[in-house]
């Protein structure tokens, strides 16, 4: 595989970051996601319009301009012969000789990594025909989760509570109502209204979220942003998840209770679909 490091192609073994990076040293990076369907970039000025106010936030500055940045993706797309799959995104603070809790000096050069990984029949995922089962968790993450941070252990954990549990992945739950999946937004399904968690710091701002309730409302389908219970979901008519890697995928179980039949609902499966298409007509 060709990477990008620092302005430059490179074999995947010769692209080396110094051991005082700050992503290694203390998770302070920012990261984005983007799938390749067809070889183009889903929905690439919502990812980079967030990776901006990711970094905003933390007071770092783009290495990269958004026009070059696309430019770097589509490139590493044609060196690696991407048709279905996605471009991981890293940008962190870089390496200052010595490790500080305070953030080193402004034109400390930051380090940017991209790296493609392919991923044929993405889209066309059996998991989309099964669905998922998930568990609850108890959110134990830091409390600004709209920042796309490198700091993913406590999802990591969750995602191993989830395999321990025999379910694919975990839905975590502060204050008595769900948050987020692991690393996805949470939905569920009660006749023609679809119901999500409203935006705060308290998750991440899904770019396939923002899409997929555009395509909603665009569908005459009714969209409420409130918080809801694992006993409400459990409840509803169906669940599902949004990701830029996962797209829109069907919930089946949660906390060992089938959502009705247990199998994929129609609600979720339509949206896949809007999803799909519309996102692949808008790909760059
Ligand atoms: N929430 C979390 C915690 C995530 O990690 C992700 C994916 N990175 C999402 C939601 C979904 O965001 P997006 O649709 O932009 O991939």
């Amino acid at each position: 595989r060709t990477v990008y490091l620092n302005g430059e192609y490179l074999p995947e073994n010769e692209a080396k970051v110094s051991i005082f990076d700050r992503g290694f040293l203390m998770a302070d990076g920012v990261y984005e996601v983007t799938s390749v369907l067809d070889g183009k970039l889903i929905d690439f000025a919502g990812h980079a319009n967030r990776l901006q106010r990711s970094l905003n936030e933390l007071d770092m500055t783009a290495p990269i301009s958004m026009d070059d940045l696309l430019e770097v993706h589509r490139e590493l797309v044609r060196l690696n012969n991407v048709d279905e799959g996605m471009i991981y995104l890293q940008i962190t603070r870089g390496a200052p000789p010595d490790r500080d809790f305070a953030f080193p000096p402004n034109d400390t050069p930051a380090t940017i990594v991209l790296f493609t990984q392919n991923k044929p029949g993405l889209a066309n995922s059996p998991a989309a025909q099964k669905g998922m089962k998930v568990i609850s968790i108890a959110d134990q993450r830091w409390g600004r989760r709209d920042i796309k941070t490198v700091q993913l252990l406590y999802p990591s954990m969750g995602k191993m509570m989830a395999k321990a549990a025999g379910a694919d992945d975990a839905w975590m739950v502060e204050d008595g109502a769900v948050t987020e999946g692991t690393s996805n937004n949470a939905y569920i399904v009660k006749g023609n209204t679809i119901i999500t968690r409203h935006l705060g710091n308290e998750i991440l701002h899904g770019i396939t979220r923002a899409a997929v309730l555009r395509f909603a409302r665009e569908a005459q389908m009714q969209v409420e942003e409130r918080s809801f219970s694992i006993e409400e979901a459990q409840n509803a008519d169906e669940a599902f998840i949004t990701s830029a890697s996962t797209f829109v995928m069907p919930v089946v179980e949660i906390d060992g209770m089938p959502l009705g039949d247990g199998t994929p609902g129609p609600v979720a499966a339509r949206l896949r679909e809007i999803y799909l298409d519309e996102s692949r007509k808008a790909a760059v």
